[in-house]
């Protein structure tokens, strides 16, 4: 398999090699072609399997024609600051030949820097859900959302974080995508799948000790 067999454009196929990606991994294989179909995802991906990339390429070859006037189209949850810079620093290096604009959004930043910067137009929004949240309940429209990435679903969950999802999920519109990754395939993470998902695509990657029931 190759990134040009699965459909990628040549301005994320120079990008990535740039990188050395040269094959692409069992996730990207199988998630590529369903993210640029707009399926519903569950995938189960532990860090390391290249899932940022997964979701990542596809969706940018989604948003590569700007909108004049559209709000945020992709916004990406995940659980820590760490790991959003990780998929920011990602998402920033497969799109340097893109004109795409990547905000990061967590908490110990200037939210009225945050908030200056959403106004001048950002097409993907990488966040923890707290710190949406408070942008949501400050203004921030969620109404152009074309799809909604839940990173690390299962250790968001453990870390509290289901109450603002809870949150979140109304305000997107109704017909919009959503990829869910989690290492595991726990029982608060199915109960997310089932408020969260339509129809998903099922994609395991996990290692032996984790178990993916797809009934
Ligand atoms: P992730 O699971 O997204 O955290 O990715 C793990 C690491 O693998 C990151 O350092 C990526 O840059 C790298 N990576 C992702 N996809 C590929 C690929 N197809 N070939 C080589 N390295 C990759």
């Amino acid at each position: 398999m190759s990134f040009e067999k699965l459909g990628i454009i040549k301005p994320l196929l120079s990008a990535i090699r740039d990188l050395g990606y040269e094959t692409p991994t069992t996730v990207q294989t199988r998630a590529i072609p369903l993210v640029l179909a707009k399926s519903d995802i569950f995938a189960t991906a532990q860090t390391g399997t290249g899932k940022t990339a997964a979701f990542g390429l596809p969706l940018l070859q989604r948003l590569r024609n700007p909108i004049e006037g559209k709000g945020v189209r992709v916004v990406i949850l995940s659980p820590t600051r760490e790991l959003s810079i990780q998929i920011y620093e990602d998402l920033e290096s497969y799109a340097k030949n893109m004109k795409v604009k990547i905000m990061i959004l967590v908490g110990g930043k200037d939210l009225e820097k945050q908030k200056q910067k959403l106004k001048e137009g950002v097409e993907i929004v990488i966040a923890t859900p707290g710190r949406l949240m408070e942008h949501t309940e400050s203004g921030l429209s969620l109404k152009d959302v074309e799809a909604f990435v839940l990173d690390e679903a299962d250790r968001m969950l453990d870390m509290g974080f289901t109450k603002d999802i809870r949150k979140i999920h109304p305000l997107l519109p109704k017909r919009h995508q959503t990829l869910l990754f989690s290492a595991t395939y726990s029982e608060k993470v199915r109960k997310l799948s089932k408020l969260v998902l339509t129809k998903p695509a099922f994609i395991e990657t996990a290692k032996k000790n984790t178990t993916v029931d797809t009934n």
